[in-house]
């Protein structure tokens, strides 16, 4: 074998799957498609400052620091919350994924950037390594004991091993976003998160404030509401709502970026004899708020430990199955409720939208509700903290 371990796909799974192996002593092979790790950005960079501390990343790949959220429901109505602790950041997206690529380097991982996974190579039954192709059409076939498919909602390999679910069993929100300058914002240390069946058809609208006077103005679609019309249209109506329009009124594009995400439900089994599937192809963001950066670095970091565990110590590859198991237990004990938050909200009429999120604010007024909201948008959420919630929302559904 010419490696340990290959990961397909530089994106925040692949590289701490990387990274979590070359910690543990595996020799491992990164490939990436782009020529530029980090590029194309298809996401909005909204995450938490546990990242920085938890892969030693540095403060410049912050863009802002986030201290509240403002929530706006089709009312237009202004709810304010602000975080018992200021972790919520905005990251400069490019940075992150650069970043981790050199903490990747640095740790022995080898790098080969500007080459597409086309295809698993299998060899009498067994996976034994992935066939590649330059930009320039240069092929290789490059052999490793352990396969993992990182390559975001592509799924290149999850697809090819006939491990992806029908894709109607998949939820897909797809987004679009500009990065604007000159975006006129009261508060630049709130996110904005703007809610209703108009504005953002079974998903929501942003505005992230990144430094200076940028930010990054988008919103995702559940893809059964797109019916067939462009994301440029949803995006357009977007701008134009008054919220937005008033915080765009004086704004230009300076970037366009458009991406989907895989919401859920998370694939059974994203684990088959040597082959591990992380990240979006193996469908493993958070499902409620559609952050997928945090969690996806720390299934790519278990997936990488159990890897590296299992190429030192010799163990067989059914010691992969641990992968879900510590997924489960550490990333995503409540993976189901989160989910099921998605389900309930996309079914949300604007009139439910404009009597929940009143009741949200007044309820995060005090300190216990506060930090159970702050739970809430972190995802740590537990049944029986929500069930305590979902009395007020219950009670707002009535009135
Ligand atoms: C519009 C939008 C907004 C979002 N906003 C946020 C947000 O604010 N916060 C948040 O936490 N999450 C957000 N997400 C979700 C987040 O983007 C993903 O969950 C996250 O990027 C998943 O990481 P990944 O490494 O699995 O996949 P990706 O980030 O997609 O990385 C996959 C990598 O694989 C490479 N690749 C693809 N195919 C191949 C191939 N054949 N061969 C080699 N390499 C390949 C790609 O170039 C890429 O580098 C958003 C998603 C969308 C669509």
């Amino acid at each position: 074998m010419d490696h340990d371990l290959i990961v397909c796909g530089g994106g925040p799974a692949g590289l701490c799957t990387a990274i979590g192996a070359a910690e543990g002593g595996a020799d491992v092979l990164l490939i990436e498609r782009s020529k530029v790790f980090g590029e194309p950005v298809h996401d909005s960079g909204g995450s938490f400052s546990g990242i920085l501390e938890e892969w030693d990343l540095p403060e410049r790949i912050v863009a802002r620091r986030i201290l509240g959220t403002n929530l706006i429901p089709p009312s237009g109505e202004v709810i304010t919350i602000d975080h018992t602790e200021p972790l919520g950041i905005i990251l400069e997206r490019r940075e992150l994924n650069k970043e981790l690529a050199k903490k990747a380097s640095s740790l022995g991982v080898r790098i080969r950037i500007d080459e597409r996974v086309v295809a698993p190579i299998i060899d009498g039954g067994s996976l034994t390594g992935v066939r590649s192709v330059t930009s320039e059409g240069v092929e290789s076939e490059t052999t490793g004991k352990v396969i993992v498919d990182a390559t975001g909602v592509g799924a290149v390999l999850t697809r090819a091993m006939g491990m992806y679910p029908e894709p109607v069993k998949v939820q897909r929100v797809l987004g679009c976003q500009y990065e604007m300058a000159d975006v006129d914002i009261e508060n630049r240390d709130h996110i904005d998160l703007i809610f209703g069946n108009r504005v953002a058809p079974g998903a929501y609208g942003w505005i992230f404030p990144k430094s200076g006077n940028t930010a990054i103005v988008g919103l995702g679609i559940h893809e059964n509401r797109i019916r067939d019309r462009p994301l440029g249209f949803f995006l357009k109506r977007f701008l134009e709502t008054e919220y937005v329009a008033k915080a765009v009124k004086d704004a230009q594009p300076i970037e366009y970026h458009a991406g989907v995400f895989p919401v859920g439900p998370m694939f059974k089994s994203y684990v088959r004899g040597n082959f591990v599937s992380i990240g979006d192809s193996g469908c493993q963001g958070s499902p409620h708020l559609g952050e997928g950066i945090r969690f996806v670095m720390y299934n790519g970091r278990i997936a990488g430990q159990v890897i590296g565990e299992m190429v030192k110590e010799g163990r067989d590859e059914d010691d992969l199955m641990r992968i879900p198991k510590r997924i489960k237990k550490e990333v995503y004990p409540n993976y189901k409720l989160l989910f099921n938050i998605y389900k309930k909200a996309i079914t949300l009429t604007d009139d439910h939208w404009n009597k929940v999120l009143p009741v949200i604010g007044r309820y995060a007024q005090s300190e216990k509700g506060r930090q159970r909201v702050y739970k809430f948008f972190y995802g740590s959420i537990t049944l029986r903290e929500m069930m305590g919630m979902s009395k007020e929302y219950a009670f707002a559904f009535r009135k």
